[in-house]
């Protein structure tokens, strides 16, 4: 180790949405510690974010970030889900009958799920981090590497402003899909690809929306229709790989033909109001979460189907479950880098991922496909939960992130 390198309690590799709230979470629940946030990214709460993404945030995420007080600073930002509307039907139907349709609040009044834009949520993660005392951000910096013994982990730093190397009693790599971390660490996973593509932008509607989001199952995957604030709605759409490389290449009136094809006529004319990006998708899972001095949080630990929109759920449900194991060790006075206090972390968090993930998996293999009889099958289906609301209330719940062992932090209580 090296003597004159920079000393935390925690660093966290990656200021995405999942580490820049674990460095929130682990500094209020660690009081005096200190935290580093690690990322090639400037880090400053200036800086634009530049994606046009919205996420669904299950009511359990809003909570913990309301204990971490960022939640006032996107709430004017969030729409809350009222309803959720289910369809079923081939691309050529000119209507798109609900099969499904569930009241989208917990108890009749807390919404299960709000739609938020990533750079809000991103830009409130950031200013409530850098306005921790305890948080060092460093920005333009990445971690290429790491060494554990039993005194504890150096991080190797590289980039213009590189530090060298800086040490802590715990490393967390919440580095993304690529987690370059989990690389090092030797923690292979298991991967594998869907032949789709996921489209997103942003359209502005000419009647209001009422807060109703929509899932038209159609054959080459769900096109996802979320409320934003303001008369507008985020766009998540699944589509065949080579057709969505021929759809993103059209001008912006193919592209909106496209787009209403799919949506319907339902809110009026529709405009394009944001930007087009595209991701591959794939679905993988960590082979493991922790190592000495070592685990695994976010799109870093697991990549599901974006079906459920439930990916960043899932990394914050890392976030809250690693801060309790953190904080209860640190309260017992334990090395909070030590296996045996982050096995139980691994413990928690491994089942529910790999649950989360196939179930993600074998919803959108049911789904996205033109068979009559399959459809036919699925479409009973659907008609049975319509009339169980003893179920639909179940999965509303499920879609809320409280059901199951659930940590503190997302029940809305402090670490
Ligand atoms: C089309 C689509 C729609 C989605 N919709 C939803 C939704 O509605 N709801 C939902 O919950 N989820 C959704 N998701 C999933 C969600 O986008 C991801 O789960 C989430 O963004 C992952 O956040 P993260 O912080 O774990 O990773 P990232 O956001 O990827 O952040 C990783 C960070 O690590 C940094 N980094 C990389 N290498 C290094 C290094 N060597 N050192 C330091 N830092 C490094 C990167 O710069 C980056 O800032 C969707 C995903 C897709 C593709």
């Amino acid at each position: 180790m090296d003597p004159s390198a920079e000393r935390y309690d925690v660093v966290i590799a990656g200021g995405g949405s999942a580490g820049l709230a674990l460095a929130c979470a682990l500094s209020d629940a660690l009081g005096s510690g200190r935290i580093a946030v690690v990322d090639p990214r400037p880090l400053s709460p200036a800086a634009e974010p530049d994606e046009s993404r919205a996420f669904a945030l299950s009511a359990a995420a809003k909570r913990m970030l309301a204990v971490l007080g960022v939640w006032p600073e996107i709430a004017a930002h969030a729409e809350p889900v009222t309803a959720v509307d289910i369809t079923d039907s081939s691309l050529e139907d000119a209507f798109r009958p609900v099969l499904l349709s569930c009241d989208n609040t917990v108890d009749g009044e807390e919404p299960a799920t709000y739609i938020v834009e990533q750079g809000r949520l991103y830009q409130g993660l950031l200013v409530a981090a850098a306005h921790r005392a305890g948080v060092a951000l460093l920005g333009g910096r990445r971690a290429v590497g790491f060494k554990a013994d039993e005194h504890g982990v150096r991080i190797d730093i590289a980039g213009p402003a590189s530090l060298g190397c800086v040490h802590a009693a715990l490393l967390v790599a919440a580095d993304g899909r690529a987690s370059p971390l989990r690389a090092a660490a030797g923690i292979g996973v298991v991967r594998w690809s869907y032949p789709q593509t996921g489209i997103v932008t942003t359209v502005r509607l000419e009647e209001p929306h009422r807060g109703r989001a929509t899932q038209h199952f159609l054959p080459a995957g769900p096109f996802a229709i979320l409320p934003l604030t303001g008369a507008r709605a985020c766009i998540t759409w699944t589509e065949a790989a080579a057709r969505a490389r021929e759809i993103l290449a059209l001008d912006d009136a193919g592209f909106r033909a496209e787009l209403e094809k799919r949506f319907g006529y339902r809110l009026g004319a529709l405009s394009l109001a944001g930007p087009r990006a595209s991701w591959h998708l794939d679905m993988y899972l960590a082979r493991a979460l922790v190592a000495p001095r070592f685990a695994l949080a976010g799109d870093a630990a697991h990549g599901v189907h974006p079906i459920a929109g439930q990916g960043l759920n899932l990394g914050l449900r890392d976030v809250a479950a690693l801060t309790e194991v953190v904080a209860d060790a640190a309260r017992l006075g334990l090395d909070v880098g030590s296996l045996a206090v982050l096995e139980r972390y691994e413990r928690w968090r491994r089942l529910d991922s790999a649950l989360s993930a196939a179930t993600f998996d074998a919803l959108n293999r049911l789904f996205s496909n033109d068979w009559t009889l399959l459809r036919s099958a699925r479409d009973f289906g659907l008609g049975l939960v319509e009339r169980m609301p003893g179920l639909k209330r179940f999965f509303v719940a499920e879609a809320a992130g409280l059901t199951g062992d659930v940590p503190r932090l997302l029940r809305g209580e402090p670490a």
